[in-house]
């Protein structure tokens, strides 16, 4: 990239607006493309998230060809599955990636004496708040933009996903290559290209998150089912975005 163009980009003011049409035109273009554009706009103040998941996977493969230097991120509730820990060893030998862990700082204990036992089961918002959506917003005021893996098939909060948006909640450039992929394009890249992945997913979990909001689902059923099943619950909230 030019000089002067790396200048433009430095001095301009990302919003929903100046975003959008960004993120219109990588409409139909390879998830590479984002992810470049993100590179140049952004490095080193940019970051990859991943909660080992079968997209994260594929993020994990193009990063650590296009930019290895790239933080890829946790965040670590300490009630993750150990099929997961066991893969992020398994990706740190096979991509090379070495990955910033991000924990609440609160122990389960610590949490347990403060708001009672077992609040996953009882206050699974403020559980998920706790552990996982403050955490976010700590790390991430430390980066300028993040990449995420979300696709828009996943619910329906992710239906108008752009892949380039301005995140309201952080405050910060979120980018989303795989958004308008389909769940057969990423496992067709992980077969393709045989990257390790959960083999929780060949037991009956389609969607994985911590152990105890994370249940096996029936063939053909909604994969992200098993997610606080039977509670109006799909989203643990880092996704959701501030009211404007
Ligand atoms: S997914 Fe469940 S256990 Fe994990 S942070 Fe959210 S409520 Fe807590």
């Amino acid at each position: 990239m030019a000089y002067a163009e790396m200048e433009e980009l430095a001095t301009v003011e990302w919003t929903l607006e100046t975003l959008k049409p960004i993120s219109d035109d990588f409409e139909g273009r390879p998830p590479e493309e984002v992810l470049r554009w993100g590179f140049e706009t952004f490095a080193p103040d940019i970051a990859l998230a991943t909660s080992f998941g079968p997209e994260g996977i594929v993020l994990m493969h193009l990063v650590s060809q296009m930019a290895p230097e790239t933080t890829v991120f946790y965040l670590d509730t300490d009630l993750l599955f150990k099929e997961t820990h066991n893969l992020r060893h398994e990706l740190e030998t096979r991509l090379g990636i070495r990955f910033t862990r991000v924990h609440c700082g609160l122990s389960l204990d610590a949490q347990a004496a403060e708001h009672g036992p077992a609040l996953h089961s009882r206050e699974p918002n403020l559980c998920c708040h706790l552990r996982k959506v403050e955490p976010l917003r700590r790390f991430l005021a430390t980066q300028r933009a993040w990449i995420t893996a979300i696709r828009r098939d996943q619910t329906v909060h992710r239906a108008n996903t752009g892949l380039v948006e301005w995140d309201r909640t952080n405050k910060r450039v979120k980018l989303n290559p795989l958004a308008n992929w389909t769940s057969k394009q990423v496992w067709t890249h992980i077969m393709e290209h045989r990257l390790p992945y959960n083999p929780l997913h060949d037991t009956g979990y389609p969607s994985i998150g911590c152990w105890p909001c994370t249940k096996p689902v029936t063939e053909g059923a909604d994969p992200r089912s098993g997610r606080w099943a039977g509670l109006d619950k799909t989203e643990c909230g880092i996704h959701l975005q501030a009211k404007e």
